[in-house]
């Protein structure tokens, strides 16, 4: 049944494949080329049926226990992370692994184990029995985190003592319920210690802002992801807080046209596990239910790509088929992008004029330069620190222009920063932390040629060595 009034429909920007789902995917594909079938993987590799089938397909055998993988087999870790006696078990069993949990994950769990060094104990919010819970819990012995689920869980903790206290969060949780959670803890605990930037990753802060965005503009959400996908799930949370009625579909066959009736903007979105080809089938099945036309809202542009493990390279032929589908390419030179001439565009000029506050931290969390860099605009961050900005403004997560121009591997905006600032052992150790996360060699080579300190170390303990360890660079 066809919707008889004219639908336009509206694409959140960001939405669907995160970097590291596209890595953790990457690593099975790369796999079964250079070894071939069958590859065996530890948990769903991400949480979405289309993926899972389509590997399933190309030879690549999901199991849960290591009793199912046979001696001297090929076995990847999921996105989501594991336990370390599980890590131990397959190293002892002498399988060949390679381990696709994301990186942002994975840097939770160095945080944990340096803490436990400390005598810290934990809490840690999430949704139990999550493989990522288990994964995180699983870097302790049993019994040293204790789960909490929601703001009422609270009044249950029970540690042992309340001096040295650290929480860390899934990755994947609303951004709202987890701030609630986290106040709920610290007016119990106010000594508890948080991470420098929050756990939940910038895929999933992401996702939710476009989705509270796109919810303001449209009468229904339709997020595509799998049931099993904790983003997906929170994401359709999102647009229903939102006052907006939403669903979250596995694939375009799920919709119902009903819920179309009396509908005259939709809002699309899609997890971070879930591909675009899902994306542009529900797209024509919407086309098909009635929508007239397709608009993508304005967001932010993603650019983190995290390198693949050792190990994985394959013949030329394969490796550009490969950085097509899954953009493993570092970014263009400054002189690729789209050049935007501030002072043209009186942009400089009538910031000034109006007196604006050029270094106010807006809602996405970051200044104007911040943004400028975020999107590798040169031009634009010369205007803006003409124009006064200040270089050293933190973000809410804890950054600095100079750190995320490190951490996209933005080398010229990162030099034009220095040259600013010229003062790169105030700045120089995060931002060759950033960059060496990020696994931006380029970046880091630069930063240690202007001087960064190579032994600096983050609030966390980490340097750029552990760092690129961490991130299978070396
Ligand atoms: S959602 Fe975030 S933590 Fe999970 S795989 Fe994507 S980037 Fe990593």
């Amino acid at each position: 049944m066809q919707n008889t009034q004219a639908m336009e429909l509206l694409l959140a920007e960001p939405r669907g494949f995160c970097a590291g789902v596209a890595r953790a995917i990457e690593i099975v594909e790369r796999a079964l080329a250079k070894f071939g079938a069958p590859i065996y993987v530890r948990h769903e590799i991400v949480h979405n049926t289309y993926v899972v089938n389509d590997l399933k397909r190309k030879g690549a055998i999901f199991i849960e226990n290591l009793d199912d993988v046979p001696p001297g087999a090929t076995l990847i870790f999921s996105a989501h992370g594991v336990p370390r006696a599980i890590k131990e078990e397959a190293a002892r069993r002498g399988f060949r692994i390679f381990d696709a949990t994301c990186p942002l994950v994975s840097k939770v769990h160095v945080e944990v184990a340096k803490l436990a060094r400390e005598g810290y104990e934990f809490i840690m919010i999430g949704h139990k029995g999550h493989p990522e819970v288990e994964g995180t819990m699983g870097q302790l012995p049993a019994g040293a985190m204790q789960l909490v689920e929601n703001v009422e869980g609270v009044a249950q903790l029970a540690p042992r003592q309340q001096e040295k206290i650290a929480l860390v969060t899934q990755t994947t949780l609303s951004v709202d319920d987890a701030a609630a959670i986290t106040a709920a803890i610290r007016a119990r605990f106010p000594n508890v210690r948080q991470p420098k930037k929050q756990d939940i990753c910038y895929a999933t802060q992401n996702r939710q802002d476009a989705v509270k965005l796109i919810s303001s503009a449209v009468d229904i959400v339709i997020v595509v992801g799998s049931p099993t996908s904790s983003n997906s799930r929170r994401l359709a949370e999102v647009a229903q807080r939102q006052g907006v009625e939403s669903y979250l579909v596995d694939s375009a066959s799920d919709i119902r046209p009903e819920w179309l009736h009396g509908k005259s903007r939709v809002g699309l979105s899609a997890g971070a596990s879930a591909p675009d080809v899902l994306v542009q089938h529900v797209i024509a099945r919407l086309r098909n239910l009635g929508a007239t036309s397709v608009r993508r809202m304005e967001g932010i542009e993603e650019k983190m790509h995290f390198p693949q493990p050792k190990g994985l390279r394959l013949n030329d032929e394969s490796e550009q088929r490969l950085r097509q589908k899954y953009g493993g390419v570092s970014h263009g030179s400054l002189q690729d992008k789209p050049a935007t001439s501030i002072e043209e565009s009186g942009y400089k000029d009538a910031l000034q004029a109006a007196g604006a506050n050029i270094n106010a931290v807006g809602e996405s969390g970051n200044t104007a330069l911040m943004e400028a860099v975020l999107w590798g605009r040169e031009e634009q961050a010369r205007a803006l620190i003409a124009a006064g900005a200040d270089i050293h403004v933190v973000n809410k997560a804890g950054e600095t222009a100079l750190e995320i121009a490190a951490s996209q591997g933005l080398t010229d905006i990162v030099r034009l920063l220095l040259e600013v600032d010229g003062n790169i052992a105030a700045v120089g150790g995060d931002a060759l932390l950033a960059a060496a996360y990020s696994g931006r060699t380029e970046t880091v080579r630069f930063l240690l040629d202007a001087g960064a300190d190579k032994n600096a170390a983050s609030e966390w303990g980490w340097t750029a060595l552990t760092h690129a360890v961490s991130m299978g660079g070396l």
